[in-house]
């Protein structure tokens, strides 16, 4: 599950684990795009962060992105003009604007080689359906005084109706990115700690106390701060921010693929379902398609699916002698209004501030997180915060989302756990899983390409849902809440933290 951007990273800046109690200005949980934006504007600013990261810095969904820097997250501002106002569509479009020009002014001062690009962003249109959205995108992008385009004509390799333009949108390498921020933070006192598991957060009179399970050394320690950012993606935390009741997560998959043709110019993405998305990126001198799409609820892929394939199929309807060089798969979360919770975890907890809900759009949405989290650390008014209350409780008015997460919860917890499993050991093939019943209880299983059996009790260690079986990453996903394990049971993807049990099967 590699990514480009992880497989061809050669400099890859190690950091050690946490070993000791200590203290700082502010505690920040998670070293992707999010956690080191924050840490970034706050060490220029002079505070003292740690950043604790479980694993090792951009290896969860920043290093498995896309990459693409568009305040266009799809057909969206006809959908926020129409559920909230003009004037809400607006301040989005003018804040994620602002994000692109952030990031811009933060790769030229510190002079961080990403291979940064000004592109054009597209969304495309294959049917009329489509084509009548995008034309009223235009209409409404239009009307909000932003400066977008109506073509016909696109790089693509194959015709459309038409499509929507965004133009000075960007692409960068997502990990050369955030490498440069780490060299900003810990060239000025800032500190990175990988391996570094944040297992609870507990408040003691005006501060926090973070505590950390150390997995090379197996040592507990603990930070104590003021101020408490959790940027894990996913919130570990269930209670008292119930994040787990008004957001999912999805997956999609992407293939970097040489396609022995000459490549186009600029970022594109479907209108509407199935999306695909396409980008190129220059790989040692190289130019790769970047090709993205499958999507679905994490824990809800098809059984017997390669995805992988699929997209190696659509590849090849337009560039018949390509060759797939990577393939990777990432989730991100999506809240069920599909705007970002950014601000306060919950009102019952000052300063203990969450970013999350991109929705696929976290290269600009970071941006505008961290922006947002850090003026209100520093007591200073942030004009678009009202965008993405995390507290809000509007998502409830959204009642279909609402009613599919529920009925998803509910399938898994009770429904599908009294279901007895079609399989047995004997019924699943080698490199591949699913669940068995052995005593009445279910066991996930996988047998690896010869034949060995890995055993895991497939529950969900955040809130006990069914997991389901992955055969294209041969992953035990959740269908509840998204959190991944590999196949020997262990934590992957929040926000569960804790591994499954395994068992010895004869
Ligand atoms: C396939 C795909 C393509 C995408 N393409 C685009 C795109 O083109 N443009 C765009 O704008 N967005 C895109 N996105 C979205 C974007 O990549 C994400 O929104 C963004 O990377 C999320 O960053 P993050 O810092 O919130 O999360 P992450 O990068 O996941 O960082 C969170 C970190 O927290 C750590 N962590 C979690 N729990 C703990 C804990 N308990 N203790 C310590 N550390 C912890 C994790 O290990 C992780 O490193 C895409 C997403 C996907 C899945």
């Amino acid at each position: 599950m590699n990514s480009l951007w992880l497989d061809i990273n050669k400099n890859y800046p190690h950091f050690t684990n946490i070993n000791q109690n200590t203290s700082t200005d502010v505690c920040i949980i998670g070293a992707g795009i999010l956690g080191l934006t924050c840490a970034y504007y706050l060490t220029k600013l002079g505070y003292k962060v740690i950043v604790l990261e479980r694993d090792k810095v951009g290896y969860k969904t920043t290093g498995h992105t896309t990459a693409k820097i568009t305040s266009q997250h799809g057909l969206f501002y006809d959908y926020l003009v129409n559920s909230y106002s003009s004037k809400f569509a607006k301040d989005y479009l003018e804040v994620n604007e602002k994000a692109i020009e952030n990031i811009s002014n933060i790769i030229n001062e510190n002079s961080i080689s990403c291979d940064f690009e000004l592109q054009n962003n597209y969304v495309y249109a294959t049917n009329d359906l489509q084509l009548s959205c995008v034309k009223k995108e235009v209409e409404t992008v239009s009307s909000l005084g932003f400066n977008c385009e109506f073509v016909t004509k696109t790089g693509l390799p194959f015709d459309v109706l038409g499509a929507i333009c965004f133009k000075n949108q960007a692409q960068f390498h997502p990990l050369k990115y955030i490498y440069g921020l780490c060299k900003f933070i810990t060239a000025h006192g800032g500190q990175i700690y990988e391996n570094s598991l944040v297992y609870d957060i507990k408040k003691e009179n005006s501060n926090y106390i973070t505590y950390i399970s150390n997995s090379k050394e197996g040592l507990n320690c603990h930070v104590e701060s003021p101020f408490v950012i959790m940027a894990s993606h996913y919130p570990f935390l269930n209670i008292p921010g119930f994040y787990f009741t008004k957001m999912y997560q999805s997956n999609s998959y992407v293939i970097a693929v040489d396609t022995k043709k000459t490549l186009f110019n600029g970022m594109y993405i479907t209108a509407s379902d199935p999306i695909f998305s396409f980008r190129t990126a220059n790989i040692n001198g190289k130019k790769l398609l970047l090709f993205g799409g499958e999507e679905h609820k994490t824990g809800q892929s098809v059984p017997n699916t390669n995805y992988y394939l699929m997209l190696e199929n659509e590849v090849k309807k337009y560039y018949p002698d390509s060759e797939v060089l990577y393939r990777w798969s990432a989730n991100d979360c999506v809240s069920l209004d599909k705007l970002p919770y950014v601000g306060p975890y919950s009102n019952l907890l000052p300063n203990l501030y969450v970013g999350t809900g991109f929705k696929k759009w976290g290269m600009t949405s970071s941006n505008v997180a961290a922006n947002i989290i850090v003026d209100s650390i520093c007591k200073k008014e942030n004009k678009y915060s009202y965008l993405f209350t995390s507290t809000r409780l509007k998502p409830l008015k959204n009642s279909n989302e609402m009613k599919n997460m529920l009925q998803d919860s509910v399938t898994s917890i009770f429904i599908n756990k009294l279901k007895k499993s079609d399989l047995n050991l004997d019924s699943i093939c080698n490199n591949s899983g699913g669940i068995i019943e052995v005593n009445n209880q279910k066991v996930g299983i996988y047998k690896d390409t010869d034949g060995t059996i890995y055993a895991v009790k497939p529950i969900c260690t955040h809130l006990g849902c069914l997991l389901s079986w992955n055969d294209t990453d041969k992953t035990w996903d959740c269908p509840c809440h998204g959190s991944r394990y590999n196949f020997k049971g262990i934590n992957i993807i929040n926000p569960a933290i804790k591994n499954l049990e395994t068992y010895y099967i004869e």
